[in-house]
């Protein structure tokens, strides 16, 4: 089974290949519509994603100039304000002047695409430049677990190698670059990644590898994944035969060190209109 030659990688669907190589094959390649539950219960799972989504939109509105009265006027959610408030009274700090949020990056990579929507990239003209993720999940700040994440590793890529335009599309040093995880829930306790100068060809060769993995999958039905608490949280798992009632949402909280299910970002909430 190959892929496309236009295949775009993300920092999503190759999260998903490390976790589970057949919930990439079942989500990207078969395009396999399952719908199931992700967690219990139902509408507290939806209504935490709904939340992530709004706050995510609330601050795009407000790095693009909309006065912080009007992006809360029809506000009435009580978590929702909490985390805006927390975000009013406890913005991320030293954050450079040029500022652009939900911006596309993109650039050729071993055959195909790789690409990402930032929720804000804030640079300092050929000095620096800060890399902004919300993180809406009610877990504790893990910076080992964000580190090692496959986001960690293509957002700062793609800021270092294209320099994007409020760097003129000039290229940066990987120490000139750090990136920020952001919690509305945590506000004072932000992680900030740092790049040493070889970060980038260990991670270039790292993703490398990845990508070339991943092209050169050819059986029928790609591995299932033998971590199978990743199965009680992925839609598929009734059709993979791993399980029928979806993971509670507290499990998931305390269980998944990796990532959330509530974990948002502007890949995911695409076509929202703002
Ligand atoms: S249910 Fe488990 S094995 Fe099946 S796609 Fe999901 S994570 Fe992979």
């Amino acid at each position: 089974m190959t892929l496309p030659v236009d295949f775009v990688f993300t920092q999503n669907n190759l999260q998903d290949f490390v976790d589970c190589p057949r919930r990439f094959q079942l989500k990207y390649i078969l395009k396999t519509a399952w719908p199931a539950p992700v967690s219990e219960p139902i509408e507290e799972h939806n209504r935490l994603i709904e939340l992530g989504t709004q706050f995510h939109m609330m601050v795009h509105r407000f790095y693009l100039g909309i006065p912080a009265d009007v992006i809360t006027l029809h506000v009435t959610d009580e978590d929702l304000l909490a985390w805006w408030n927390a975000f009013m009274n406890n913005p991320p700090t030293n954050m450079p002047p040029g500022r652009q949020p939900e911006i596309s990056l993109s650039m050729p990579f071993a055959g195909f695409r790789l690409a990402a929507k930032i929720d804000l990239l804030a640079v300092e003209k050929g000095k620096r430049a800060v890399i902004y993720d919300w993180k809406t999940t009610h877990q504790q700040p893990r910076p080992y677990f964000l580190k090692e994440r496959i986001q960690s590793l293509v957002y700062p890529m793609l800021v270092i190698k294209t320099g994007g335009a409020l760097n003129e599309y000039k290229p940066f040093n990987p120490a000139q670059v750090s990136m920020v995880y952001w919690y509305p829930a945590f506000p004072d306790s932000p992680v900030t990644l740092n790049f040493d100068p070889d970060w980038i060809s260990s991670t270039e060769a790292k993703l490398t590898r990845l990508v070339n993995q991943i092209a050169e999958m050819r059986m029928e039905i790609y591995p299932l994944t033998v971590d199978e608490t990743k199965c009680k949280f992925c839609q598929y798992r009734s059709l993979c035969e791993r399980g029928i009632y979806a993971g509670n949402l507290d499990e998931e909280d305390e269980g998944d060190e990796e990532g959330s299910l509530l974990d948002i970002n502007f890949d995911d909430i695409q076509g929202i209109a703002f």
